[in-house]
């Protein structure tokens, strides 16, 4: 079972296969790995002592950087993620510590989320995707629908105050046209974030895990 994994100069934590979403270009529809990491299927759910242990199993000294993003929605579990963030902080406080999510947290909890992350994550990477709703709703099919897209702006803009950097992103040409990418950063702008345009690799173009 593939807990942790290493891409590029980062170790990623895989803690859960669920996501509130169906997007339609998710890497889940055909692949089962990224960057020729092993399977990220898990048969099942680590437990936060597995995810420490895992952790462990790293030489922090060469690398900068945790990211918590797997093959699935890491709010999904966000007790276990925020006590990994808390091992992570305490036990390697030099290391950067970041969350790549749909910004769907709020409604997973049933509750707001964003003052959580507080003193534990240095990052939050959202997918924003688009500027345009009913586009979102198309496109990332979220079970929660319509209420999502206004859910995720009201997310990023708390984490921003609580979370030292707060990311948005969208897919570069020609998935997001250079007029909506400058409509993506003006809503990142607003809510305190910054706008990221990552760049469109066919085959490649799941919302989180090669930011
Ligand atoms: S791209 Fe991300 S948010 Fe969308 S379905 Fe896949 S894991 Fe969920």
């Amino acid at each position: 079972m593939t807990i942790t994994y290493q891409v590029k100069d980062s170790v990623y934590v895989n803690l859960t296969n669920r996501c509130p979403c169906a997007c339609t270009f998710c890497l889940r529809n055909n692949a089962d790995s990224v960057y020729g990491s092993p399977s990220l299927w898990l048969e099942r759910e680590p437990t936060i002592d597995e995810v420490v242990a895992s952790l462990e199993s790293w030489d922090w000294k060469r690398f900068g950087e945790c990211v918590f993003c797997g093959y699935g929605e890491p709010t999904e579990r966000l007790d276990v993620l925020l006590a990994a963030a808390a091992h992570m902080k305490a036990a390697h406080p030099n290391v950067r510590i970041r969350v790549n999510t749909n910004g769907l947290s709020d409604l997973i909890a049933g509750e707001p989320t964003a003052r959580r992350f507080a003193g534990k994550v240095d990052c939050i990477s959202i997918s924003l995707n688009t500027d345009d709703p009913a586009e979102y709703l198309a496109v990332c099919r979220p079970h929660f629908g319509e209420a999502a897209y206004p859910a995720m702006l009201r997310f990023a803009e708390e984490a921003a105050r609580y979370v030292p950097e707060v990311v948005m992103t969208v897919v570069g040409e020609p998935v997001t046209s250079v007029e909506k990418q400058e409509r993506c950063r003006a809503i990142a702008t607003r809510l305190g974030a910054r706008l990221r345009v990552r760049r469109y690799e066919p085959g490649i173009v799941t919302a989180k895990i090669d930011e």
